[in-house]
């Protein structure tokens, strides 16, 4: 039985059994393998594929999310030698040390750091960030005299010391009584 490609047309001689079945399953024929593929082909974009792949892993990575931690002990268990990575830390140590000054990693890890401390409080975690803020605002606002004042870390000597060196001083303290 003669058919034509369902893609590019071409005739094709198949066997009536071939197209019978083709035709109850509701399958497109094609003149050969590579029309076949060609046909088959979603042409999808790589930035369409790799944004499918992503979703499909966020959602793997959460169905299977005690199976993956197993799995992670397990290899890290068979595979971890401390002596081995001790060894490649002190290899990467300057590189390292270097990579954490640069100022957007600062930048990151100040933020890190600030949630990570802010997480101890749990429910009470916004509550913290703010009287930290406050704090660093109240701070910047004062000088060291008051600050000291504040925190009863200024001593009878301390005080003698700064009445002595006079007013040049940005935190002269003035004794408003004695
Ligand atoms: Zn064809």
């Amino acid at each position: 039985m003669k058919i034509s490609c369902a893609r590019c047309g071409k005739p094709r001689e198949l066997r009536n059994g071939h197209v019978n079945r083709a035709k109850k399953h509701g399958l497109n024929l094609y003149c050969g393998r590579k029309c076949a593929g060609l046909a088959r082909r979603k042409n999808k974009t790589r930035q369409q594929k790799v944004l499918e792949k992503r979703t499909y892993d966020i959602e793997y990575r959460k169905k299977n999310q005690s199976e993956l931690k197993k799995k992670k002990a397990h290899y890290h268990k068979k595979t971890y030698d401390p002596e081995v990575a001790r060894k490649k830390r002190k290899k990467r140590a300057k590189a390292h040390a270097e990579y954490c000054r640069r100022p957007e990693y600062k930048k990151w890890k100040e933020e890190y750091d600030r949630k990570r401390r802010a997480k101890q409080y749990g429910p009470y975690a916004d509550a913290y960030l703010i009287m930290v803020d406050l704090n660093k605002e109240i701070k910047s606002r004062s000088n060291k005299y008051e600050i000291h004042i504040q925190n009863k870390t200024f001593g009878k000597a301390q005080k003698r010391d700064l009445e002595a060196q006079g007013p040049k001083r940005s935190y002269y303290y003035t004794p408003s009584n004695s």
